[in-house]
Order: structure tokens, then C-alpha cells, then sequence
């Protein structure tokens, strides 16, 4: 490729919350970026859509606390530039059984990290929120500082910004081929449109196998389909679609009035997080959704949905169990459930962002700083040791992650 047909600095492919999030910090270092995504902004198919996502510090490992530090003034900062805000403080309350090594971990790591916190008995719990019922022999651990990020909102917000800024961003144009050179990158589409960049950023999410194998990057990935549900209030009346949800009963479940939630009662733990526009609080049970590949067609898992709705019934008393939404949305598993934020080991211009196992979107800004640093070789803003490449070159080394 000779350097006049270079056409942009960077190309980044991908468009959801990293991929967006690393187009608008490359475009505020003065770098003339292509962002190309093949659906729109906070499309249904991939992992960044919805209302809500939770930020929270309650990690293990303190790349993750820091990290959660650093996203909450992003945060601010972009709620400062569109004038709105973009996550409500809520708190967050991790419940298990009172014996269970889990809550003895988390209390030390937040001690630790000299965050707030308190450790309540069941009954004391269910008195603070009645959102929520726990019996005598569980207990929970309360954080204050945790929030609800306004998901889709904060994506599509970010696609505003970006072009704003000057990012040349692309909706519906499918990325075909990627082929890394000495002096640059050429990506083309199967329409035979191509661009070419100094540097690349791959953040395709689910989708991200295929560049793996067509990059020869052996690492494994593995992509599931996890369901949602939102239950709405018991007995509250259905509201128009575009209308302000609301409350029929005495308890509130809003962002702000309930704590997002992790239930450590079962292996695979349950998760719930309080309700922001559609009219209900959302549920979950985290990895438990079916291996697929990113484009096999959506069905639900009937399985999982009642076991969903066990939760509901035996944890929150004041929601009906029949959900008013039920919907899908991707993990894609990196073996040990840490990212992958590392550069290509031949192609030193591009890097590789992937892995974020259902933990990622909280992290989006600085996921786009570390990204921006990995791409030109400058010190990163956080420890990188845990997300290299390197680290799948001994496979029986690898330890998953077990907090959520
Ligand atoms: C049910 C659920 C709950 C979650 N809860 C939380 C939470 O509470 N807190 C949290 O921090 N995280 C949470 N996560 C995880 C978080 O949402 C993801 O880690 C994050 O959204 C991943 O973003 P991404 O940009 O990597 O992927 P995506 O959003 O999928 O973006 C990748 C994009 O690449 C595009 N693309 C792929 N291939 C091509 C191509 N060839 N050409 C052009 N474009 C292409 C796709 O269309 C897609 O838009 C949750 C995830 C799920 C599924």
C-alpha cells in the first residue's frame, strides 16, 4: 500500500460500546477515524443494547475497581457534554448464604479499596429494601456508589459525539475482509467498497471468531446467547408504549429505590437490576445461555426463563412473575473471563479488543483509553497483565474468573 492511498489514521470495526468508545477517544487525539459497524447504533443483535447495564466496583481484582473508578468520571464527563446524565446512583447488594466464602471476599476487597459498605443479616436486609426478601440464614453486602448506566441511550450518545468529533462512522456496512500490511491495513466489504488505515481496532464482539482464524490468532472464544426478562410491578397497570412506566404498588422499583442486585444463592448466580424505561426490573442468570454463533437465529430458552422466574418469585415479592419483555443479548467468554485488550503478536497496528464476557460495557471509556494506548505503544492508563494474548499460550494456567 503506498502511503497516499492511505485514507485514515484509524480504522475502527465494530460499533458497539468499545468499539464506539475507541472511535471518540481516537477522534479527541486529532486522528482522522473510520468507524464502520454492519447493523445501527444500539442494534438488538450483539451485546451493547437496552436500557440498563450495572457499574459497580465490587471485583475481585483491582484492575477492574480501578478501572470502575476511572469509567464513573467518563461518565460524568459525557453527561456533563450531552447536559443529561447517563447512570443513576443505586447501590448494588451481593447476597449469599451467610457462611459463603464469596461475601468474605468481597468485604475484604472493599475494605481494601476503602470503599463504603455494610454488612446486613437477612432480616435487616428486607427491612431496608423491601424491594427485595432474603431469609435469616443469608446475608447481604451493600455498596452504595453503584449505578445504572442508561445503555442504549449512552451508545447512541456516543455515535452523536463521534461524529461530532469528526469520526467518518458507518452504519449498515459489513466489514468482508481485513488484510493487515507492513505500512497499514486495507478493510473491504463484500460489495468491494474497501478503506484503508495506518491502524486497525477490531471490536466485533460476538462476531469476533472469524477475524481470530483470519488473523491466525489462535485463542478461544466462546459465544453464548443469554435471555433477560423484565418483570413488571404485581398488579400495576400496563402502560402505553412511549409513556412514562408507572407504579401501582407502594414499593418502588426504580433506579434509585432499588439496589442492583447479584444473588450468590446458586452456582451460576441470578442478577437483577431496578427498572429505567422499560416497566420492569430486569433478571437474569449470569452465563447460563446457550453456545452459538452470532448470527444463529434467536429462540428462547424456556428452561431458562422459568428458572428466571423462580428468582423473581422467591427474591423480589412485589413483582409479577410474568414478564412484560423477554429478550437476548451476547456474551462472548474469553477462557478465563477477563478481556482481551492486546495488539495483534505480527501487526503491531492492530489491535484486538474482545473477550468481555458479559462484563464489559460499565468499562466502555476506558476501555477505549487502554485501546487508543495499545495501538501506539504508550504506557496503558491501567495494569495490563491480566488481558494480554500471552496468557492463552499456557491454557492450564488459566483461572476463571468467579465472581461475577
Ligand atoms: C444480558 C447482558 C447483561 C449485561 N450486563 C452488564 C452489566 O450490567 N454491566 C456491564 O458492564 N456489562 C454487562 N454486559 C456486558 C456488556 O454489555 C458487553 O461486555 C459489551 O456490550 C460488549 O460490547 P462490544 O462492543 O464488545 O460488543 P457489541 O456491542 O456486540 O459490538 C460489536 C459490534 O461489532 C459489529 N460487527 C461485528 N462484525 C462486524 C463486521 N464484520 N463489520 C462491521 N461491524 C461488525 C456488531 O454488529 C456489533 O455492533 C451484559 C451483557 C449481556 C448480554
Amino acid at each position: 500500500m503506498s502511503p497516499r492511498a492511505v485514507q485514515y489514521d484509524a480504522i475502527v470495526v465494530g460499533g458497539g460500546i468499545v468499539g464506539i468508545s475507541t472511535a471518540c477517544v481516537l477522534a479527541r487525539r486529532g486522528m482522522r477515524v473510520l468507524l464502520l459497524e454492519q447493523y445501527t447504533p444500539a442494534h438488538e443483535h450483539g451485546s451493547s443494547h437496552g436500557d440498563s447495564r450495572m457499574i459497580r466496583f465490587d471485583y475481585e481484582e483491582n484492575v477492574y475497581v480501578e478501572m470502575a473508578a476511572r469509567a464513573f468520571r467518563a461518565w460524568e464527563d459525557l453527561a456533563k457534554r450531552l447536559g443529561r446524565p447517563v447512570f443513576r446512583q443505586t447501590g448494588i447488594c451481593n447476597l449469599a448464604p451467610a457462611d459463603a466464602e464469596v461475601l468474605d471476599i468481597l468485604e475484604t476487597r472493599l475494605r481494601d479499596c476503602e470503599l463504603p459498605f455494610e454488612r446486613l443479616s437477612g432480616s435487616a436486609f428486607t427491612r431496608r429494601f423491601p424491594q427485595l426478601s432474603l431469609t435469616s440464614t443469608s446475608e447481604a453486602i451493600y455498596q452504595p456508589d453503584s449505578a445504572v448506566l442508561y445503555a442504549d441511550e449512552v451508545v447512541r450518545s456516543l455515535w452523536d459525539c463521534a461524529r461530532e468529533d469528526g469520526v467518518d462512522a458507518r452504519t449498515e456496512t459489513e466489514v468482508a475482509s481485513i488484510e493487515p500490511r507492513d505500512d497499514g491495513v486495507e478493510v473491504s466489504t463484500s460489495n468491494g467498497r474497501s478503506w484503508s488505515g495506518n491502524y486497525l481496532v477490531l471490536a466485533t464482539g460476538g462476531w469476533t471468531g472469524r477475524w481470530l482464524d483470519a488473523l491466525g490468532i489462535d485463542v478461544p472464544l466462546v459465544v453464548t446467547r443469554e435471555l433477560l426478562a423484565y418483570f413488571p410491578p404485581a398488579g400495576s397497570v400496563p402502560h402505553e408504549a412511549g409513556s412514562v412506566p408507572r407504579e401501582a404498588g407502594p414499593v418502588p422499583h426504580e433506579a434509585g429505590a432499588m439496589p442492583n442486585v447479584i444473588d450468590y444463592h446458586t452456582a451460576d448466580p441470578f442478577y437483577c437490576v431496578p427498572q429505567v424505561r422499560v416497566p420492569g426490573v430486569k433478571a437474569g442468570c449470569h452465563r447460563t445461555g446457550r453456545i452459538v454463533e452470532a448470527d444463529d437465529p434467536e429462540e428462547v430458552d424456556r428452561a431458562n426463563l422459568a428458572a428466571v422466574q423462580d428468582f423473581i418469585g422467591r427474591r423480589c415479592p412485589h413483582l409479577s412473575r410474568d414478564p412484560v419483555a423477554v429478550k437476548h443479548c451476547l456474551y462472548t467468554n474469553s477462557a478465563d473471563y477477563h478481556f482481551i485488550l492486546d495488539r495483534h503478536p505480527e501487526h503491531d497496528n492492530v489491535v484486538l479488543a474482545a473477550g468481555f464476557s458479559g462484563h464489559g460495557f460499565k468499562f466502555g471509556p476506558v476501555l477505549g483509553e487502554i485501546l487508543a494506548a495499545r495501538l501506539f505503544d504508550e504506557p496503558p492508563p491501567v495494569d495490563m497483565s491480566l488481558f494480554g494474548l500471552e496468557r492463552f499460550n499456557q491454557p492450564d494456567a488459566l483461572k476463571p474468573r468467579t465472581i461475577a
